[in-house]
């Protein structure tokens, strides 16, 4: 995968529908082809059909005139009178409707006997017999010379009723020995031949006549259909004497449009190809669209993949990069090509937390999943500048739901970094501009506070001048007075020295470690500076450590400074003439079980005064919310602060009989 993926070229237009329709034009073609093949194909089946179909017929025919000639023969087998003949040639006629006459004749060609055929009148009444004597002569002249059947051609014999009727004569020689004692003359109606000897089938669906040479009509069976396209065949009937033509034309094939089972099939497969491509073109306009929507989708994907600040990184199983946006690039300086396909260690990866790096790797590659807020790591620019990220991993899940790499979000985090740093450096300048107003708050109390032991030492020094103005002898006399003068100038100049040491130490201490320190410990850091305020107050203070209490483990000075502005705080609540018991009262007590695996202690700050006003209470932690005109309004939100850096709580509540308690819990130290 590249940084940009290759929006598809809309393919052009004109170009498709060219395709389209020159492979609509060849199916439609190939379709009218496979039409007309299968039209000529069905067309051969039937002329090869209607010529199997007259071969049949003249096979037919051909056996029964055999037969005929045959049974012919039989009538003379009981050496007949003629009489006893014309009987059994009545009963044979009977039985052969295509035969009109019989005749016995004598070898010179006189007629014995004839028999007319009893189903029509007979042939020659109209004519004569002895007109039409040339084809006999012609028959019996050829059995004669081959000693078996002859035929002679055709000819028309007109009839009574105007009509007429084709006929052909039979020349059945009779031998005695080896001369001709006499001839069987048989006369057949074509027209008869085509309706007695030919099979049902044929004659029904087929017109089948009896043809000269040129074409012309001598006995026709069966009426064809008239304007439809007939197939015709032609099969010649060599009989012994003369050849006839049998013609057989059918209307079995009519040129429809589906001629048969066939074509039709043909038909219909070609209507199924046309439907698929009918249906497969529609597929395509679908999948077209659907690939413009893609290619929308895509082109929009990448404009925002482009817009984004944040930095894309997809990686596979095994580690290797497989795809960066842009705002990846930016941010490590390193071009897509550089990244793409890299495994670790990553060129944006420092030197020497490469191991470290791969290691993280590994552990995830092992199915640990990394943590859904981030982790933040260290990347490493091309430059070689170092910058914080913010990484936040998601496994990748391809389309069939199996995990096929890690996509990460990568987010710069210097900027944050600086502005935190920056807000830290203020911060720490808040709280020592805190302490400095304390302390200017206390210049006042100093000034007073030190004011008792520069005047008790000025006195105690006035007092011990005034004895030693007397001479030697008057120190020596009031040695002891002015040995207890110098010590009570000590104590108070070392008291003074207290006092200002105390202050120095608070403005000064800066150290953030956090040790174990003693509560008592912490209450005698602040007691000089609260019994300051106190004294020029009125207020008691008392203090109560439960006995026992373990250590507690924080910042010394930072915690000093907490109780010393609840103490403040509290001196100050009950500041007012309408105050009579000014009682201060800081409690230090374990508090029982444990919380996060550690002891905690809790310490109280309780006074008398007034209390807190409601409207007071919601802003009470609130920086810079004073209700006192020289107040800085710091003092609750710096404390609040400490304590929850410490890990514990700073609370309020209303005390008993009345005034304010503030409560707040630090963690014990392990150590006892
Ligand atoms: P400051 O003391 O400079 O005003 P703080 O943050 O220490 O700033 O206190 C904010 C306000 O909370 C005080 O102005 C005061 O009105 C109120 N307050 C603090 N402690 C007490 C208390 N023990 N009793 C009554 N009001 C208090």
């Amino acid at each position: 995968m590249k940084t940009a993926l290759p929006a598809p070229r809309p393919p052009s237009t004109l170009r498709r529908n060219a395709l389209w329709s020159a492979l609509l034009l060849l199916v439609v073609a190939l379709l009218a082809m496979l039409v007309w093949l299968a039209g000529i194909y069905e067309a051969n089946q039937v002329q090869i059909r209607l010529e199997r179909d007259v071969a049949e017929a003249v096979s037919d025919i051909r056996a029964a005139f055999v037969r005929n000639a045959q049974g012919l023969q039989a009538l003379q087998y009981s050496d007949p009178t003629p009489n006893s003949w014309a009987i059994e040639a009545a009963s044979f006629l009977h039985e052969h409707r295509e035969i009109v006459r019989v005749e016995w004749r004598d070898s010179a060609l006189r007629p014995l006997s004839q028999v007319d055929t009893p189903f029509r009148t007979p042939v020659f009444d109209h004519v004569g017999r002895a007109e039409l004597q040339s084809e006999v002569v012609l028959a019996c002249a050829n059995a004669r010379r081959v000693s078996g059947p002859a035929y002679a051609s055709s000819y028309f014999v007109p009839l009574s009723d105007g009509l007429g009727v084709e006929v052909m004569e039979l020349c059945l020689p009779l031998q005695k020995g080896s001369k001709v004692s006499g001839y069987l003359i048989a006369t057949y109606a074509l027209q008869e031949v085509l309706t007695g000897l030919l099979a049902r089938p044929i004659t029904r669906n087929n017109e089948i006549s009896f043809t000269e040479g040129d074409g012309t009509r001598l006995a026709l069976f069966g009426a064809g259909r008239r304007g439809s396209r007939v197939f015709s065949a032609h099969q010649l009937m060599d009989l012994p004497g003369t050849t006839l033509v049998l013609r057989m034309d059918s209307w079995r094939a009519a040129p429809d449009l589906f001629p048969n089972v066939l074509t039709a099939l043909v038909t219909a497969m070609s209507i199924a190809l046309v439907s698929v491509v009918a249906l497969l073109g529609k597929d395509m306009r679908r999948r077209f669209k659907a690939e413009s929507e893609l290619a929308d989708v895509l082109a929009f994907r990448k404009a925002m993949e482009d817009s984004l600040v944040t930095g894309l990184r997809a990686r596979d199983l095994q580690g290797h990069t497989t795809y960066v946006n842009p705002a990846f690039c930016q941010m490590v300086g390193f071009s897509a090509d550089e990244l793409l396909g890299h495994s670790a260690p990553a060129p944006y990866w420092p030197p020497e937390s490469g191991e470290e790096y791969r290691q993280y790797e590994l552990s995830r590659q092992a199915g640990r999943a990394p943590p859904r807020e981030g982790y933040e790591s260290i990347y490493q620019r091309k430059d070689g500048s170092r910058f914080p990220v913010l990484v936040i991993e998601a496994a990748l899940i391809n389309a069939q739901g199996v995990q096929t790499g890690w996509m990460s979000a990568l987010l710069d985090i210097s900027e944050q970094r600086r502005v935190e740093e920056l807000s830290r450096a203020g911060q720490e300048r808040l709280q020592a501009t805190a302490r400095l107003a304390t302390v200017g708050e206390m210049a006042s109390l100093l000034s007073h506070e030190l004011n008792q032991p520069l005047a008790a030492i000025s006195g105690y020094a006035a007092g011990s001048l005034n004895l030693l103005r007397d001479g030697p002898q008057g120190a020596l006399e009031f040695s002891a007075e002015l040995t207890l003068a110098m010590q009570r100038i000590a104590e108070q100049a070392e008291r003074a020295g207290k006092v200002i040491k105390s202050v120095h130490d608070y403005v000064r201490r800066r150290d953030q470690v956090r040790q174990a320190v003693a509560p008592q410990a912490l209450l005698d850091a602040i007691l000089p500076l609260v019994h300051l305020q106190a004294r020029q107050l009125a207020v008691r203070v008392q203090t109560e450590i439960e006995p026992g209490v373990p250590p507690v483990l924080c910042d010394r000075t930072m915690v000093e400074q907490v109780l010393l502005n609840l103490a403040r705080n509290a001196m100050q609540a009950m500041d007012g003439p309408q105050i009579k018991e000014r009682c201060l009262t800081i409690r230090v007590r374990a508090l029982k079980g444990s919380r996060a695996g550690k002891n905690w202690l809790e310490f109280s700050v309780a006074d008398l005064g007034q209390g807190i006003a409601p409207d007071v209470r919601e802003q009470l932690f609130n920086p810079f919310f004073t209700t006192k005109a020289e107040g800085m309004g710091l003092g609750l939100s710096l404390c609040r602060t400490v304590v929850e850096q410490h890990g514990g709580a700073l609370e309020f509540a209303a005390n008993r009989p009345q005034g304010t308690v503030f409560l707040f819990t630090l963690p014990a130290s392990a150590v006892a």
